[in-house]
């Protein structure tokens, strides 16, 4: 493969779109040819630095296929190698927006919740009707209970409790008598308060209680003694 070749080859090469005979003859031919490798060198620190502006989201392995498989679908494309540079950035930028798409939707769905939880939080506080009960225990904490009797309505707020633990989570129980009922489960995140909502018939329930538990979904029943408890 001569340098003009190889040459108009390369953005697909960094993309890894060529098929396996021009990709060996690319890499053979660039053994020997430093202004290749240059070229190649900075075609890479584009497209990772592309990669990196998105985050750590990956783009979903058909789209880049399906953008590949549309563009050695058209002879155009194929015949005038040249039309190779322009679709390979194409393809790129495709990739990028699909991405970028993928990462701000998931962003604005885990925004959209945690604001409807805090929303929450407020209408209960707001009722005149409304408690706020501490938990308290074995560890630091600083964990409440708020909730609305008379809507039955109710949200465990959690500002700082540490970190379980990779194999844990936390289990939150509503306790009538003797007889601890699952509330939810719940993992802290670090610097950011977390809201489990709770709807339940209050009057039936005395306490409410944490315990550590096996992570992804706790227990039928508290396995391990509760580390925080309020009463109600
Ligand atoms: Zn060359």
């Amino acid at each position: 493969m001569t340098h003009e070749q190889a040459s108009e080859l390369l953005a697909a090469f960094a993309l890894h779109a060529l098929d396996r005979d021009e990709e060996q003859a690319v890499s053979a031919h660039m053994q020997s040819c430093a202004q290749c490798q240059d070229e190649l060198a900075s075609l890479r620190e584009v497209t990772e630095q592309l990669g990196s502006a998105v985050g750590q989201v990956s783009p979903p392995p058909r789209l880049r296929e399906a953008v590949l498989a549309g563009i050695r679908s058209r002879p155009d494309v194929i015949t005038l190698r040249r039309g190779w540079v322009v679709a390979a950035a194409a393809a790129v930028l495709l990739l990028v927006l699909a991405a970028l798409g993928v990462s701000l939707s998931r962003q604005l769905t885990a925004l959209s919740a945690r604001l409807a939880a805090q929303e929450r939080v407020l209408a209960l506080l707001a009722a005149p009707s409304s408690r706020s009960v501490p938990l308290t225990g074995s560890v630091t904490a600083a964990v409440r209970f708020v909730y609305d009797p008379d809507r039955g309505r109710g949200a465990l707020v959690v500002s700082d409790l540490r970190d379980p633990g990779r194999e844990s989570v936390y289990q939150l129980w509503l306790i009538a008598g003797a007889q601890p009922e699952s509330a939810g489960v719940f993992r802290p995140l670090p610097g950011q308060p977390i809201v489990l909502p709770v709807t339940a018939d209050f009057s039936r329930y005395q306490a409410v209680a944490i315990s550590v538990e096996r992570a992804p979904s706790g227990a039928l029943q508290p396995t391990t003694t509760p580390v925080l408890l309020g009463k109600l």
